[in-house]
């Protein structure tokens, strides 16, 4: 399965004033284009933001993006920028933090201590960002039923501390949660053995597409705790022709979601390309706000 578990490795951020501005296009809005609140996982630029991230972030600004979920965060360093200066780059160019993608240390009963100074650390760093939202998208994989109830108390404790510096914590599924441990469900599991009060939930529409499930079916049945969608598609949004977009945008709204975002994982075009084709589709679609 290709997912992100391993993406959180620290990568070396060059971020060269000298090489930021001549060649890139203009921060400002397209004339014409309607500004929707369309998000992006900058995982979708991985490798240009590992390159240059001041560069791609005005290029995904330029695409018409609104807010943004961030994907690398490491020693204390947004994109190999301190807090304080990600977020002045992304308010400068008209753009919003909303969410972060975080691993955290493999968590066992004996780690438990090192693991929330972690989370500590990353909570306050994340909080002078004005990010409402700490995703988590991997965990040890658990084999038994006790395992997984174990990991769910520690997003309990996560969501618990994050609640208190005004953010929120949540999981960011793959297709694995679709499958069972003993006759429980991973994922349904997962929603009953957390505290809603502390622990949201942020759907990946394909990875419950190729878990064997309906998106629509999960906001029906969990109304209340999920608050964020992954848009993704195989390649670029709307590409397949697998998901129903616009069945997935009406529950979206219709279950009051908070934010969503574009992320595309694999491509037929250059990252930068699939990215803004990905914006485009949405724009051009009326069921989106
Ligand atoms: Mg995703």
């Amino acid at each position: 399965m290709t997912n992100r578990r391993d993406f959180f490795k620290t990568t070396s951020l060059v971020v060269a004033g000298s090489m930021v501005g001549a060649n890139l296009v203009s921060a400002a809005i397209p004339a014409g284009k309607k500004k929707k609140k369309v998000g992006l996982q900058l995982y979708s630029l991985r490798d240009d933001m590992t390159k240059d991230a001041v560069g791609t972030l005005k290029k995904a600004a330029a695409m018409g993006y609104y807010s943004l979920e961030t994907a690398s965060y490491d020693n204390g360093k947004i994109y190999g920028m301190l807090p304080d200066e990600f977020t002045k780059q992304v308010h400068g160019l008209g753009m919003k933090l909303s969410s972060c993608h975080l691993g955290g240390p493999n968590y066992t009963k004996g780690t438990h201590a090192a693991c929330m100074e972690w989370w500590k650390t990353a909570i306050a760093d994340h909080a002078k960002t004005g990010m409402k939202f700490m995703i988590k998208p991997g965990m040890k994989w658990p084999e038994t039923l006790d395992d997984l109830k174990l990991q769910m108390d520690y997003f309990n404790a996560i969501g618990e501390l994050t609640a208190a510096s005004g953010m929120q914590f949540g999981w960011h599924n793959h297709n694995h949660e679709f499958t069972k441990i003993g006759d429980e469900v991973i994922y349904d599991f997962m929603l009953k053995n957390t505290n809603p009060k502390n622990v949201i939930f942020e759907m990946d529409v394909y990875w419950v597409m190729k878990g064997g499930c309906s998106p629509i079916e999960y906001m029906k049945k969990y109304p209340d705790r999920i608050k964020l969608l992954h848009i993704k598609d195989e390649k670029e949004i709307g590409e397949s022709g697998l998901l129903d977009f616009k069945a997935i945008f009406e529950q979206g709204y219709a279950i009051g979601i908070k934010d969503y975002f574009v992320e595309v994982e694999r491509y037929n075009f250059e990252p930068l390309v699939s990215v803004q084709k990905s914006y485009d589709y949405l724009a051009a679609a009326s069921y989106v706000k």
